[in-house]
């Protein structure tokens, strides 16, 4: 150790990292250039302070000091990068309609325009008519309980949020209004339903969260009706179902219908939730899709709380709804977490906006997932067609058929029959990187060696923007930002 910190290559380095330019100096060539007039004194000098920190630690590894003017340019970059902030709009290319990790369902036209106007000041809790305080979980309310057939609706933050506060919620009643027995509730649920979502978020986790102790019924792949039923006891207040959502299971299996357990619920004084994850409220059958129990149908077999999310087949913003009977979503209103899990105004003028689709009758024409649903082959096909076109017809690209999938932990496995646009090139993997150094980046996918770019998932108005990022990709070069040079955009990527 000591050899190491006394040597010649040691001293080298030191000298070395004398070489680079002062935190001040950089600081001003970014003032110069206005950036911290937009940015703030702050996140400049911390980027100045990223970049030299990075310097020397590669000087130290053996690196020679670059010229000052490469480390002034290279700030610069960073910096034109932070200014665009970390979230940036990309085209989605995949195919995957609902993609988790790139926003879930984009909105509608109406939802955005909807979202724009409840940015002001809003009645949102205040009666017009009466001038009086009003009722913020109203807004939504309506249009659910007409939609889905339920007699009473709330809508809160997301999906997971709504499972903990109906288990939290219906935790402290019974059904009979009855005075439930001391200690902490009990619910059950069946071994093949214990599932994880994703992201962390796991059905004997949230279980333990609301209070209750969950109580496992049945195996993996088989539960019966019995196995319910002899696992009530005295402290047991309620039956969950949660929807399986991004698996599937075949073969030798089988779990009671809700109707059965509502059926079981009603006789024992038990309450019935249904985590229906998805929740759809169209039937999406009629595009080749699995038949996914839709919200009504839910509701009809005699839940006492369906709970389901609004970013995912409903195709709104981010939100958890509770529908369900009066009794249940009357306590789910009444309970403290309510207050912790609620939407903000904004989120609640978008779901207010997207269900009004559904009211129409436009949501497969006006909701980006159900436009992107019910698009016919023949739509894909002549668009794909039309970028082959729009590109040149490069060495190596062709229109294929493909598949599309729904995502979004709904109808896990199932597909669309789609067209892509395929390229060809000696590294997809670099392609397909030049195509997210776009601006907009473009998200495609790779296919049997091939870059595939899916127009299912391309929004109207976005071919143009696509086009672009391929030609740029093409040629070898990610095309910059208007007015920023291609290189540096590249250099500050992290
Ligand atoms: C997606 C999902 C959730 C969580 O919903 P979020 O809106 O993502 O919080 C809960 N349960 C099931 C079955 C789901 O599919």
């Amino acid at each position: 150790m000591a050899d190491a910190e006394n040597s010649p290559e040691r001293a080298r380095g030191a000298a070395e990292a004398r070489r680079l330019p002062r935190g001040d100096a950089l600081l001003a060539a970014a003032d110069r250039e206005g950036f911290v007039a937009r940015l703030g004194h702050a996140p400049v000098m911390a980027l100045v302070r990223a970049e030299l920190d990075a310097r020397r630690d590669a000087i130290l590894a053996g690196a020679p000091c670059p010229p000052a003017g490469e480390i002034e340019a290279a700030l610069l970059a960073r910096l034109a990068e932070a200014g665009g902030g970390t979230l940036h709009r990309v085209v989605n290319a995949t195919g995957v309609v609902i993609h988790t990790n790139l926003g879930r369902a984009p909105l509608s036209a109406a939802t955005v325009a909807a979202m724009a106007a409840a940015a002001g000041y809003l009645d949102l809790e205040y009666d017009l008519g009466a001038g009086a305080r009003g009722d913020r979980t109203r807004h939504a309310e309506e249009a659910l309980v007409r939609l889905t057939g339920a007699e009473a609706a709330v809508a809160v933050n997301n999906g997971a949020a709504a499972v903990l506060l109906a288990l939290a919620a219906l935790g402290e009643a019974l059904p009979s209004g009855g005075a439930p027995p001391d200690g902490p509730p009990e619910v059950i649920v069946s071994r093949g339903q214990l599932v994880e979502i994703g992201g962390g978020f796991r059905i004997p986790d949230v279980l333990r969260r609301s209070g209750a102790i969950l109580v496992e019924v049945g195996t993996t792949n088989r539960t019966y009706l019995r196995d319910v039923e002899e696992a009530i006891g005295p402290r047991t207040r309620a039956i969950l179902t949660v929807h399986r959502s991004n698996f599937r299971q075949e073969g030798f299996v089988t779990e009671p219908a809700l109707g059965a357990l509502v059926e079981l619920g009603r006789r024992r004084d038990l309450w019935v939730v249904d985590d229906l994850g998805s929740g759809t409220l169209l039937p999406t059958a009629p595009w080749g899709l699995a038949a996914e129990p839709t919200v009504g149908e839910r509701i009809r077999a005699g839940a006492d709380l369906v709970t389901f999310s609004g970013d995912k087949l409903l195709g709104g913003p981010q939100a958890g709804i509770l529908a369900g009977r009066r009794a249940a979503v009357e306590r789910v209103r009444r309970h403290p977490l309510l207050r912790a899990l609620r939407l903000d105004k904004v989120t609640l003028a978008g779901l207010a906006a997207t269900l009004a689709h559904y009211e129409r009758g436009d949501a497969l024409g006006e909701i980006p997932v159900w436009r992107a649903i019910s698009r016919p082959l023949a739509a894909l096909e002549a668009e794909a067609l039309g970028w082959l076109e729009a590109l040149g017809r490069p060495a190596g690209a062709r229109v294929r058929p493909s598949t599309s999938a729904i995502g979004g932990g709904a109808l896990p496995g199932e597909t669309l029959p789609t067209a892509v646009l395929a390229l060809a090139g000696a590294s997809p993997d670099a392609l397909l990187g030049r195509l997210r150094r776009a601006a907009p980046p473009v998200v495609g996918r790779i296919e049997d060696g091939e870059v595939v770019l899916d127009p299912r998932t391309v929004l109207p108005g976005e071919a143009g923007a696509l086009l672009a990022a391929g030609r740029g990709a093409l040629a070898g070069a990610p095309p910059g930002p208007s007015g920023a040079a291609p290189a540096q955009a590249q250099g500050t990527k992290r």
